[in-house]
């Protein structure tokens, strides 16, 4: 079990052994399957893994979207500022999302309303979690166009979706979600939809807020690249469960996990011998069939006989760097 107190840093999300199943035409599924993240005050964390690892379910869970059913949390809790999401009641997470904690997604033109003026969807935003008069949230709504660098944010808010390009769309989605000034900001993949220059542009962004108006960030990412560049610590998901938790030097020079240290292993790296680009065999098993023991075991060059049969559960190995692997069993 994670420790309570690190270095004296504050945890403002603290997930335990979180679970969350879904029902599906060939079974129950286990999408979460005992998570432990924590994020600490002023921190953004990277939460990375391949494509239906359980990132995206994780953000989901925290913001209390995930539609039930077929979704169905079994156990656990997510404590936000040391109150449980999962216990509250509705009207006040509605408050809470959108307001103390706000997310931003992957694709902005799907997240905006296409038929009103950006603008007016900006307005709303401060207006349902500040109490200010119109003309107030109109100057906010144009502040915070300015601070995501729009240009000439006063044409831009009488403009339509459709009229912006998707880096401004995501501009516009960002100055949203901090218009609340969130305590956490959860961004799910902001990049990914965007070509090469837009998303250089929107990550030099996201770093320059992150001086002032991000506080906290959960990133989710499957892109380690972007980890680097932008986050203080990192968990690697696989098959719904935390594998490895830790602050991103220790993550990068000495990754514990196998899996971990094949994810780095196939970054492109242009000093590799004959430009050589390192992989992880296999694929992420079916989640209907998962594999006894270690659910790495099959694609793993490390498997030892016990991880045929036993799980590993997450314990910290080093000073704040936890990694769920036999190898490191004492
Ligand atoms: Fe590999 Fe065993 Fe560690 Fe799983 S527990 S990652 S199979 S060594």
């Amino acid at each position: 079990m994670i420790r309570e107190i690190l270095q004296n840093q504050e945890i403002l999300l603290n997930i335990k052994n979180l679970t969350l199943n879904f029902n599906t035409d060939r079974g129950e599924i286990t999408a979460l399957d005992g998570i432990e993240l924590r994020l600490y005050k002023n921190e953004s964390l990277g939460l990375v893994g391949e494509t239906g690892c359980g990132k995206s379910v994780t953000a989901l869970s925290i913001m209390r979207l995930i539609p039930v059913p077929p979704g169905k949390i079994g156990q656990g809790e997510i404590l936000f500022d040391g109150k449980d999401l999962l216990k509250i009641p509705e009207t006040e997470m509605r408050r809470t999302r959108g307001g103390k904690i706000s997310m931003i997604f992957q694709e902005p033109s799907t997240s905006l309303n296409p038929v009103f003026k950006v603008g007016d969807q900006i307005l709303e935003a401060v207006q349902l979690h500040q109490r200010v008069d119109k003309m107030t949230a109109k100057n906010k709504a144009v502040q915070m166009l300015e601070r995501v660098g729009m240009p000439d944010p006063k044409d831009i808010i009488n403009r339509y979706p459709h009229e912006l390009s998707g880096g401004m769309q995501q501009r516009i989605m960002i100055a949203m979600a901090l218009s609340s000034n969130p305590k956490l900001l959860i961004a799910d993949e902001p990049t990914t939809a965007l070509d090469v220059t837009t998303q250089a542009q929107i990550l030099d962004l996201i770093n320059e807020l992150k001086k002032d108006i991000i506080s906290s960030m959960l990133l989710i990412t499957h892109d380690l690249g972007i980890v680097a560049e932008i986050c203080d610590r990192v968990a690697v998901m696989y098959t719904g469960n935390i594998i490895e938790q830790a602050g991103l030097r220790a993550l990068f020079k000495t990754p514990l996990h196998p899996y971990t240290q094949g994810l780095l292993n196939a970054i492109p790296n242009m000093n590799a011998p004959k430009g050589e680009l390192g992989f992880i065999p296999g694929t992420i098993p079916d989640l209907t069939k998962l594999p006894q023991g270690c659910k790495f075991n099959p694609r793993c060059p490390q498997q030892m006989e016990i991880c045929l049969k036993k799980r590993p559960g997450l314990r910290e190995v080093r000073e704040d760097h936890f990694v769920a692997c036999h190898l490191y069993s004492k």
